[in-house]
C-alpha cells in the first residue's frame, strides 16, 4: 500500500493512515497494543515541548490524521530517551515509532528545512566517518547548513559557553577521536544500508 504524496492529499483524515503505519513504520505492527493510558505522554519529559505527545499521536494515527501527524512538532522534539518505552504496560516500542514517523516525513516530502533533521544529518556524518560525534565538527557543520550569517549568529551566540568547555576539560581542541577501525564502521553501515534497501523493496 502506498501513501500520497501532501500535495496530493485531499481528504482529511485518511483511513488507511493506521494499516500504512502498521505496514511501513519500524513498531507500527505494535501500535495496536496502545490503550491509550498517557503513561509514554506523562513520562515524557521533553513533553511540554510537544504539540501532541505519543499517546495523542498515536490516537491521531488511528483516526487518520495524516498531515497532522507528520507536521506535529511530537516527531521532531523526542530525544530518544526512552523513557516511555521501559514504562509502557504493554510494550508498545513508542520511541522507534516516532523516529520513524520522523524519518517517513522527510521521505514523504513533509519536510523541507526541520532544523532537527539539519542537526541529524550532521550528527550521523561525525558518527559514521568518525565512529564518535565530536561536538565541534557536529556543531559546525550543523550551524553552516544554516547559511553564514546563520552560522555567525549561533557561533557567536554560543562561543561563551564553548569556551567554558574547553576551560573545564569538556571539549578537547586536538584532531577528532576517532574508532580504531573506522572502514570496519563503514562497511558494516554500507551492509545494513544494503539490506535496508532490500527491505524496502520487500525483498526479505
Ligand atoms: S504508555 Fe503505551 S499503552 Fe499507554 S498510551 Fe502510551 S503507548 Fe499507549
Ligand atoms: S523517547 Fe521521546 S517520546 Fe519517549 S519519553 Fe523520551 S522524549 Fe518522550
Amino acid at each position: 500500500m502506498t501513501l500520497a504524496p501532501p500535495e496530493q492529499a485531499t481528504r482529511k483524515y485518511d483511513l488507511g493512515f493506521a494499516r500504512w503505519v502498521r505496514d511501513n513504520v519500524q513498531g507500527g505492527d505494535k501500535m495496536s497494543m496502545c490503550m491509550q493510558c498517557g503513561m509514554c505522554s506523562g513520562s515524557c519529559p521533553i513533553g511540554t515541548e510537544m504539540d501532541q505527545g505519543p499517546r495523542k499521536l498515536f490516537m491521531m494515527i488511528r483516526a487518520g490524521m495524516k498531515d497532522e501527524v507528520f507536521n506535529s512538532s511530537t516527531i521532531w522534539n523526542c530525544t530518544s530517551c526512552y523513557n516511555c518505552v521501559v514504562r509502557c504496560p504493554r510494550g508498545v516500542p513508542v520511541t522507534y515509532i516516532i523516529q520513524d514517523l520522523a524519518a517517513k516525513a522527510v521521505e514523504l516530502g513533509y519536510v523541507k528545512d526541520v532544523e532537527n533533521a539539519r542537526f541529524a544529518k550532521a550528527f550521523w556524518w561525525s558518527a559514521a566517518k568518525f565512529g564518535r560525534t565530536d561536538e565541534r565538527l557536529v556543531t559546525t557543520k550543523y550551524y553552516l547548513s544554516g547559511g553564514l550569517v546563520d552560522f555567525f549568529k549561533k557561533s557567536m551566540g554560543n562561543l561563551k559557553i564553548a569556551l567554558g568547555m574547553v576551560k573545564t576539560k569538556r571539549m578537547h581542541i586536538g584532531m577528532p577521536h576517532k574508532i580504531k577501525d573506522t572502514k570496519g564502521l563503514q562497511a558494516i553501515l554500507a551492509k545494513a544500508a544494503e539490506i535496508d534497501a532490500r527491505k524496502s523493496k520487500g525483498g526479505v
